[in-house]
């Protein structure tokens, strides 16, 4: 089934500024949300439509990649460790938390981060063409904010340093007036969580993460292409109160390489070979992106630019068993540099060759002869 583009699902265009963005995420999330529409299957499907169009075209980095990539920016295969997205949260806010948002704005008060999930990190790695046709397993290393193991996270530095929050009475949302509707709204002071720690953990500060360098194996499938992004689900930056951990999003980039040239699973490669073997024929031992070597028949009479395919000698095709080709064009080198002698023999072949030998100049100047003649007919 393809699914609908994300503009149109919001009814933007693609320079649509994040203040208008918003403004019609709000209104058609009001108009759908299940909250306002129960039991209506309709509805609700296409508010997490709606939902998810907005958490991508709201977030600069992931506008960009699915401005790139389509959705395909967001699938891939699954396996290795933790595969490829499968699609960003699906999961929807409370109705209240839409009008939060609204009137946040309003107020000039934003929620603090606290019950927020963890951050999505980018990792960039590069490659070589060789890894990408084999697969391959790294190891890499990088900095994230990881739950405190001194206070596990929740900030205190003991047990009993945990007491409800007075503003809200512990229920972590608190009600305010707003013209003519009463809204409720995640409470400032504790954040949503409804505690506040009056002994702060000294590891942490009472933040419940800290930093720390991370080594992890990142498994990279065969067939990966420049640009391909591989989601490590859970390996971002810690939540907080329990919220989600982040992601890491593994962003592949390929070296170039000094032989080969890539489209898709299409591998090519320009072999030069002498008038003698262009002429006569022959074969010539090509080296394949394998890191083998394949034997190929010249054809007489080759000229340059002709192509010769080898099937599946090409890149894996990613999630698949299938192989691309290899394309092999040859290019017909002319001798520089010539002796005396060598010189004399060519001198000799030129006076040996006839119209048969070189149709293509023979057919060319016969028809330039053909224009000259018929221009001066006039
Ligand atoms: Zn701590
Ligand atoms: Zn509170």
């Amino acid at each position: 089934m393809s699914k609908q583009d994300f503009y149109d699902v919001l009814g933007v265009s693609k320079e649509v500024d994040s203040n208008s963005l918003k403004s019609a995420y709000r209104k058609l999330a009001m108009k759908y949300h299940p909250d306002k529409n129960p039991g209506d299957s309709e509805a609700e499907k296409k508010f997490k439509e709606i939902s998810e169009a907005y958490e991508v075209l709201s977030n600069p980095e992931k506008k960009a990649a699915y401005d790139q990539y389509g959705h395909d920016a967001f699938t891939g295969p699954g396996g290795g460790q933790g595969g490829f997205s499968e699609g960003f949260g699906s999961g929807f806010g409370s109705f209240s938390d839409i009008f939060e948002d609204f009137f946040g704005d309003a107020t000039g008060q934003r929620n603090n981060e606290r019950l927020k999930r963890g951050e999505d990190l980018k990792y960039e790695m590069s490659i070589t063409l060789r890894d990408a046709y084999l697969g391959v397993k790294k190891e890499i290393s990088y900095d994230t904010l990881v739950s405190c193991t001194s206070c596990s996270g929740t900030g205190s530095e003991n047990k009993d340093g945990i007491g409800s929050c007075g503003s809200c009475r512990g229920s972590g949302r608190i009600r305010a007036s707003q013209g003519f509707f009463t809204v409720e709204r995640t409470c400032p002071a504790c954040g949503g969580s409804g505690q506040v720690i009056t002994d702060p953990c000294r590891e942490c500060n009472g933040e419940g993460r800290q930093r720390k360098n991370k080594n992890i194996e990142v498994s990279i499938p065969a067939g990966v292409e420049e640009g391909s992004r591989i989601r490590l689900a859970g390996e971002g930056t810690a939540g907080q109160n329990g919220a989600e951990d982040g992601d890491l999003y593994i962003f592949i980039s390929i070296v170039s390489h000094e032989l080969f040239d890539r489209d898709g699973t299409n591998i090519f490669c320009n072999v030069p070979i002498s008038i003698y073997e262009a002429s006569l024929g022959g074969s010539v031992e090509v080296p394949t992106v394998s890191g083998g070597r394949a034997k190929v028949k010249i054809p007489a009479g080759t000229q340059s630019g002709d192509q010769l395919r080898l099937s599946g000698k090409g890149m894996p095709a990613l999630r698949s068993v299938s192989f691309g080709d290899m394309i092999i064009t040859l290019n017909v080198e002319i001798p520089k540099n010539l002796s005396q002698k060598q010189k004399e023999l060519l001198k000799e072949f030129d006076q040996q060759s006839n119209r048969e030998n070189i149709p293509e100049s023979t057919g060319f100047f016969d028809k330039v002869k053909d224009f000259w003649d018929e221009l001066n007919k006039k």
